[in-house]
């Protein structure tokens, strides 16, 4: 939480699952809308007071996935692990939760106190789509609120997870689990992160990324001192299991994977 106690919210999700309309229906009139320095996407902010709490939301672009290929999903994670919000706000559109939780699957691994809006929950209702809510709450170890956007349903229990979660300082505490191989990988990499010790941002997350020669990544891992032998892990360990896997098809099924285990 900021030292004014705002809690400030990163509201994250696909295109077109209703994060806008959810921005819209929690923050009003009170937004203001610029760019992210240096780069063209749009950055939305906007803020409320709720329960005696003042709460800032940041509405990340759309996006499907986390890469480093696109400007949009660098920005998107950028937010939350540079500007170090307090919860992430996951905007999942329930009538496609295949998709929409390979992206929360990513977001899970940037280790925040986390809430999962299932919006779209009227669409869902209307296509007969079932889904087990203590079992998604239990795999994601996020709060979880049915909303409907368009019709304002559902904001008020948004906004009470949200503080709520706030005030745990929990992150969901799940990870994705990528296989004996590469679980046996990343726990190397991440010995030589914690033995570096000066590297700030989620250390799994590192790992993976590493791995998937994430070179925005590998640019800031750079950036700290004594990480040399971790690159250079790294990139030992991609060249060694090459002929045996393509690292970037096993971590999207695995992704893929738990997106499909959650509902
Ligand atoms: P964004 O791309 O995630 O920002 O999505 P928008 O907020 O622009 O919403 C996309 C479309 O979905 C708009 O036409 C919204 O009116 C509609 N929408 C948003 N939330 C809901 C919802 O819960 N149910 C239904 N049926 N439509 C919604
Ligand atoms: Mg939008």
């Amino acid at each position: 939480m900021a030292e004014n106690g705002q809690i400030r919210i990163a509201l994250a999700g696909n295109p077109n699952c209703g994060k806008t309309t959810m921005f819209n229906n929690i923050t009003g009139a009170k937004q203001h809308v610029g760019n992210y320095p240096g780069v063209t996407v749009e950055k939305k902010e906007g803020h409320t007071n709720f329960d005696g709490q003042e709460l800032l939301f940041i509405d990340l672009p759309g996006t499907y996935s986390l890469t480093a290929r696109s400007l949009d999903e660098l920005v998107a994670r950028n937010v939350i692990v540079n500007d170090n919000p307090d919860v992430i706000v996951n905007v999942l559109d329930a009538s496609n939760l295949e998709r929409n939780l390979y992206l929360a699957a990513q977001l899970l691994e940037l280790e925040k106190p986390m809430v999962i809006a299932l919006n779209m929950s009227d669409v869902a209702e209307d296509m007969g789509i079932k889904y087990d809510l203590k079992k998604m709450a239990e795999m994601t170890g996020a709060t979880i609120v049915n909303t409907v956007g368009r019709t304002n349903i559902g904001t008020k229990e948004l906004l009470e997870a949200t503080v709520s979660v706030a005030a745990s300082k929990k992150a969901s505490g799940v990870t994705i689990n990528y296989g004996d191989l590469l679980e046996g990988k990343i726990a190397e990499l991440v010995d030589l992160l914690k033995e570096a010790g000066t590297v700030t941002y989620p250390l799994r997350w590192i790992a993976v990324k590493l791995l998937e020669k994430d070179a925005d990544v590998i640019g800031k891992v750079m950036r700290f001192d004594n990480t040399e032998a971790v690159i250079q892990k790294a990139e030992a360990i991609r060249e060694e299991i090459k002929n045996q896997v393509d690292l970037d098809v096993v971590f999207q099924e695995y992704r893929h994977r738990f997106a499909v285990e959650v509902y």
